[in-house]
């Protein structure tokens, strides 16, 4: 199995600075992993574990205090932007927000153009079609975020994420916001669209049924440490952890 990425004692800390007080929340604690290439790593854990933070630490949107971070050959960890930015075409991330990817105020379909290397004409073409493997279709293609609903705001995310031929998507609990319905319809596209181009999730979820339905291979995370890792039968089966196995039990 080809290695995509490996971590090597991650650290992150968050110093908050305020008037009254300084305080530091240490996010990751020496986190040390390895993702596939091809494969949906699931990373689970509680609100507050540090799964956002190490989702945006690897691929660089936030700055790591200790550890490496290497992607294939490459240690990205301390890459200048200029170097760094060859690879970022290739890393996305996908949130619980859609608006957060989304500007409100363009065109949903400029929007996707954006991310597409071409002429005018060709961005125009390329952006129908992404829409359109998304399941927007093109007479929406000038409707702005707020004409449609959370679940295709959702959609129109994914397609902007697809938008820079990525391999390799950070999945940050996409479909928490989503009614149970449309969740399933969207984890199926997930499902679909890495099939298709080949890509690598790291999907972000509190929630152990998807992670079931979704990982090959799950982590979990316990106050910014992996206390747990392996292929997701294996942790649902025979979790070794006290807290993996309290989590199961609260949650199915
Ligand atoms: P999760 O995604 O698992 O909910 P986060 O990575 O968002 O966890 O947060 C981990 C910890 O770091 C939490 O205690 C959170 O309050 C803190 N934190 C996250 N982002 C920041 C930030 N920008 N500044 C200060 N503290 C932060
Ligand atoms: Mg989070």
């Amino acid at each position: 199995m080809e290695t995509l990425w490996k971590v090597e004692n991650l650290r992150k800390v968050y110093e908050i600075k305020s008037e009254f007080k300084r305080e530091k929340i240490v996010a990751l604690k020496d986190i040390n992993l390895e993702i596939y290439k091809g494969e949906i790593f699931g990373l689970v854990g509680e609100s507050g574990s540090g799964k956002t933070t190490f989702g945006k630490v690897i691929i660089k949107l936030i700055e790591p205090d200790e550890g490496r971070i290497i992607y294939k050959d490459t240690d990205i960890t301390n890459l200048p932007e200029r170097i760094l930015r060859k690879y970022r075409r290739n890393f996305q991330i996908i949130f619980q927000d859609p608006y957060k990817s989304l500007n409100p105020r363009l065109p949903c379909g400029v929007t996707v153009m954006e991310g597409i290397i071409g002429s005018k004409k060709e961005k125009f073409e390329k952006a129908v079609e992404i829409l359109n493997m998304v399941g927007i279709k093109k007479e929406r293609f000038y409707n702005f975020p707020h004409q449609f609903s959370g679940g295709e705001r959702q959609r129109i995310a994914i397609a902007r994420a697809l938008s820079t031929e990525p391999e390799f998507i950070v999945c940050d609990e996409p479909t928490s916001n989503l009614d149970v319905s449309i969740q399933g319809q969207i984890l199926n596209l997930f499902i679909e669209l890495k099939e298709k181009f080949n890509l690598t999730y790291l999907f972000i979820t509190h929630n152990l049924k998807i992670i079931r339905f979704l990982a090959d291979r799950v982590a979990i995370m316990y106050k910014g440490e992996i206390v747990e890792i392996g292929k997701t039968e294996k942790i649902f089966e025979s979790p070794k952890h006290s807290y993996t196995e309290k989590l199961l039990k609260s949650e199915i």
